[in-house]
C-alpha cells in the first residue's frame, strides 16, 4: 500500500511533469481540436484489418530530445506501423553492412513510380531507394542473423530500442499482408533474378510482411522520431538505436523519399525528414529538438493521413520548422516546450 507522503509525493510530480510543458499542451490541444472534423480522404481497405479503423482517430504526440512529452487525442492508440518502418530498416542495414555494400543493392533516387511498384533502375538494376516497397525489401534482406528466428529477433529488438518498449506484430494483420502479398512477392523475385537479394526470398518478405504489421501508437512515432533527432540515442531510455553515424543517411532519404509521391512537394512545404504508412501514421523530425507522431487513417490520394500531413504544415510554418528556414524569429517550439514562466528568459 503505498503511503500518504508517497501519494502526496507523487502527485507533486505529475503536476511537476504536465506543467512543464505546458505552454506547448495547449497549441496542441487547440491544433487537435481544429482539425479533427476534418473530413476528407479515405482508410486503407486492401486488407480488411485496416479497413476497420475508425476515421475519428486522431492524436498528436511531441517528445523532446530531452525527454519531455506533449500529446493530444487518440495517442495511444494502436496501429500497423507499415511503411513507417521502412526507414528505421535501412538504418539496421547500414549498421549490419556499411555504407558502400547497402549502397550496391538499394540506391537513393527519389522515384516517381508509385511506393509498390515493380521497378528496378535500369542501368544498375537497385531499386530506387529504401523506402519504396522494392528497397525496402532489399533492406529487409540485409537484416542479418544465423536463422530466420535471429534475423526477425534482431529486426524487432531494433524497434524495441526505438520506442523503449517490447514491441509485438500484429498477427491479422501480418497474416493478411503475407495472404495478400503477391505484388511484394513479384518485386522479391524480380530481385533475386537480379541478385539484388539473397536465395532466400520467402524469408526476407516474411520479415517485410512482420515488420509492417508491428503495432505503435503515436506516442511511440514521436519517441522514435525524437531518437532520430537526439543522434540515435532514446531519449527516454538513454539506450543507442542507431550509431550516430548513420543518423544522416536515414533522415536525408526521409526528407526526400518519405511522404509517397507527395515527396518533393513535402520537402518544399514542409522541409522536414518524415515517414508515413497507410495505417494512418506519420512520423517527423526536427534534427536536433524533436521527434512529431501523429495518427489519422484517413489518407488523401496519395495515400498520406490527411490530417497528419496539416497538421506538420501547421507546425512547420508556425514555428519556422523547415530544415532550409533562415533568420526566422517568430514564436519557437522549443520556447514553448519550456516551463510555464521560463518562456523567454
Ligand atoms: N504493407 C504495405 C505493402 O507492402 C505497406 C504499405 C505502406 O504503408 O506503404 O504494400
Amino acid at each position: 500500500m503505498p503511503t500518504d507522503a508517497h501519494t502526496n509525493h507523487l502527485d507533486a510530480l505529475v503536476t511537476k511533469l504536465k506543467s512543464a510543458a505546458a505552454p506547448f499542451r495547449s497549441t496542441l490541444n487547440d491544433l487537435h481540436a481544429r482539425y479533427k472534423d476534418v473530413n476528407d480522404g479515405k482508410v486503407a481497405d486492401y486488407i480488411p484489418e485496416l479497413a476497420k479503423s475508425d476515421p475519428k482517430w486522431f492524436g498528436i504526440s511531441v517528445v523532446s530530445v530531452d525527454g519531455q512529452v506533449v500529446e493530444v487525442g487518440d495517442f495511444q492508440q494502436l496501429f500497423s506501423i507499415q511503411s513507417v518502418s521502412k526507414p528505421f530498416v535501412f538504418g539496421q542495414a547500414l549498421e549490419d553492412h556499411g555504407r558502400a555494400e547497402v549502397l550496391a543493392k538499394v540506391s537513393v533516387e527519389p522515384t516517381g513510380e508509385a511506393f509498390n511498384s515493380i521497378v528496378l533502375d535500369e542501368t544498375t538494376n537497385r531499386p530506387f531507394n529504401p523506402l519504396v516497397n522494392a528497397g525496402a525489401i532489399a533492406t529487409a534482406d540485409l537484416i542479418d542473423g544465423r536463422d530466420f528466428s535471429e534475423r526477425i529477433s534482431r529486426l524487432l529488438a531494433v524497434f524495441s530500442r526505438y520506442i523503449g518498449r517490447p514491441v509485438y506484430v500484429d498477427n491479422s494483420i501480418f497474416m493478411s499482408e503475407r495472404t495478400t502479398g503477391h505484388r511484394n512477392r513479384a518485386i522479391g523475385h524480380l530481385m533475386l533474378n537480379f541478385g539484388m537479394i539473397r536465395d532466400r526470398v520467402e524469408e526476407t518478405l516474411e520479415l517485410y510482411f512482420q515488420q509492417c504489421s508491428l503495432l505503435v501508437n503515436c506516442h511511440d512515432l514521436a519517441v522514435m522520431g525524437a531518437t532520430l533527432a537526439n543522434r540515435g540515442t532514446n531519449p527516454i531510455t538513454g539506450e543507442r538505436a542507431i550509431k550516430a553515424e548513420y543518423v544522416k543517411d536515414v533522415l536525408s532519404i526521409m526528407l526526400s523519399c518519405g511522404m509517397y509521391d507527395y515527396a518533393g512537394e513535402w520537402a518544399y512545404r514542409v522541409g522536414l525528414p518524415a515517414k508515413s504508412g497507410v495505417g494512418g501514421g506519420i512520423v517527423a523530425v526536427v534534427p536536433g529538438q524533436f521527434g512529431i507522431g501523429i495518427f489519422s487513417p484517413p489518407l488523401d490520394a496519395k495515400g498520406n493521413s490527411v490530417r497528419g500531413v496539416q497538421v506538420c504544415h501547421e507546425l512547420s510554418e508556425r514555428f519556422g520548422l523547415h530544415a532550409f528556414e533562415a533568420g526566422y524569429t517568430g514564436p519557437s517550439m522549443k520556447e514553448q516546450f519550456r516551463p510555464h514562466g521560463d518562456a523567454h528568459k
